[in-house]
């Protein structure tokens, strides 16, 4: 068998869980398997490198940063490459150079488009446990890029999905997908399995456990993953296509707390307007999230959006440059929002769940500022102070017995 292994930054934060995660490894490698190695950087060490950059300078330019981030994971795998060796196994640790993981050229966010499998599949064959680092990739310049946070359980998929591995593990530091953030609620439950489209609409909504491109090329794939615990053996949740379980009305609640809302207001009321707006932020690879267009009044009208925090300086530099040409008389930001989100399959064919969502904040008087659905899918926009309570309310309304 080859089995892919991904490991989290809280799994390989210290010396000893370097050596759990290295011994975990090795059990499959001496059962006869081939194995490849995952890893994210150690701990905090992505954020104290994004610290590190705003002290030396808070505009640096994308390209530095993707060269900086790049090191976190580059440190791991060198590290977990040693620990396998003074445990007397053959191991050998890649980057995304020595592998050649070829991404787009977008740094920062940049998507994964091939992978070359000659050096892996080569050190495989000489039995060595192969670690690759996660989260990196290298565009058509030969430059470093990085995948967008948590992008190495993406690093893992698209392996998994090129070596075509047997199995496709993501190890982290709570024990599979629960029905809602275990550390927001504590008595969340473990889900056995969930389908793809479930879990891509739980990780585009905030449940970090995965990343969503990871879920999204997971399907495309149809690589089964398996989510799991690296501190014990608990079985995980799998991730897969159809799940044999009747369908839940709601399987999960999932908060998103980098969420910020801009209004273009006093917009001239005809046709092109909208997709002006979109499409200078679009060319800006800003992700554009819950759209609301106001009722128009006047000849004007309002349009209403959230975006990523991280994109909302460049979004709204952007959008204030070309407001003559967009017909804006004013724009307005809110930075501290939230989105909170429901997800279920069974949601398709059972009408009242968004009412009975919008009820309950209601009870624990959560006031709701923009609302979108899908057809497995119920999305509010609130204040970010009210995002814990509503997600205890709105999880023990919908997945407590
Ligand atoms: P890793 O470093 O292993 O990639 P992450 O921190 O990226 O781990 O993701 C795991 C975290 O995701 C958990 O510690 C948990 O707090 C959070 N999380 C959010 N929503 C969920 C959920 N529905 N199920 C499980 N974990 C969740
Ligand atoms: N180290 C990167 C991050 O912190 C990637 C990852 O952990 O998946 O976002
Ligand atoms: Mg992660």
């Amino acid at each position: 068998m080859l089995i892919v292994k991904k490991f989290g930054g809280t799994s390989v934060a210290d010396k000893e869980r370097i050596y759990n995660v290295a011994r975990r490894c090795i059990e499959d490698y001496q059962k006869g398997n081939d194995v490849v190695v995952v890893l994210s950087a150690m701990g905090d060490t992505t954020d104290h490198l994004l610290e590190l950059a705003n002290e030396i300078n808070p505009n640096p330019s994308k390209r530095e940063m993707d060269m900086l981030l790049a090191t976190g994971e580059q440190t791991s795998v060198a590290l977990m490459a040693m620990a396998m060796g003074a445990l007397d196994v053959p191991a050998v640790s890649l980057n995304a150079y020595q592998v050649a993981m070829h991404t787009t050229s977008s740094y920062s966010n940049a998507r994964l488009k091939r992978i070359d499998s000659e050096r892996i599949r080569h050190e495989l064959d000489s039995r060595k446990i192969v670690i690759i680092t996660g989260f990196q990739g290298i565009n058509k310049y030969d430059d470093y890029t990085t995948l967008g946070r948590g992008g190495s359980d993406t690093t893992a998929v698209a392996l998994a999905a090129a070596l075509k591995a047997d199995a496709c593990e993501i190890y982290t530091d709570v024990e599979g997908v629960y029905t809602a953030d275990p550390r927001v609620v504590p008595n969340a439950k473990k889900l056995k399995e969930i389908t793809y489209d479930e879990m891509l609409e739980l990780a585009t909504l905030g449940a970090k456990v995965l990343h969503n491109r990871s879920v999204e090329m997971a399907k495309k794939y149809g690589v089964q993953l398996v989510v799991r615990s690296s501190l014990n053996t608990a079985e995980g949740t799998i991730v897969k296509e159809a799940v044999k379980m009747e369908r839940m009305l709601v399987s999960g609640v999932a908060a998103d707390k980098n969420t910020a809302r801009i209004a273009v207001m006093g917009l001239k009321d005809q046709p092109g307007i909208a997709f002006k707006v979109f499409n200078l932020l679009a060319k800006r690879n800003i992700n554009v999230d819950v759209i609301l267009q106001s009722v128009g009044r006047d000849g004007t009208k309002d349009i209403t959006f959230t975006v990523g925090r991280d994109n909302l300086k460049e979004a709204v530099e952007t959008l204030e440059e070309y407001k003559d040409s967009l017909t804006a008389q004013k724009i307005e930001i809110e930075e501290n929002v939230a989105k909170v989100s429901i997800v279920g399959a069974g949601m398709m064919t059972n009408p009242g769940v968004a009412a009975s969502m919008f009820e309950t904040l209601y009870n624990v008087g959560v006031n709701i500022k923009m609302i979108s659905t899908s057809e497995i899918r119920v999305t509010v926009i609130i204040d970010e102070t009210d995002v814990d309570k509503a997600v205890r309310a709105v999880h023990d309304a919908f997945l407590e017995e």
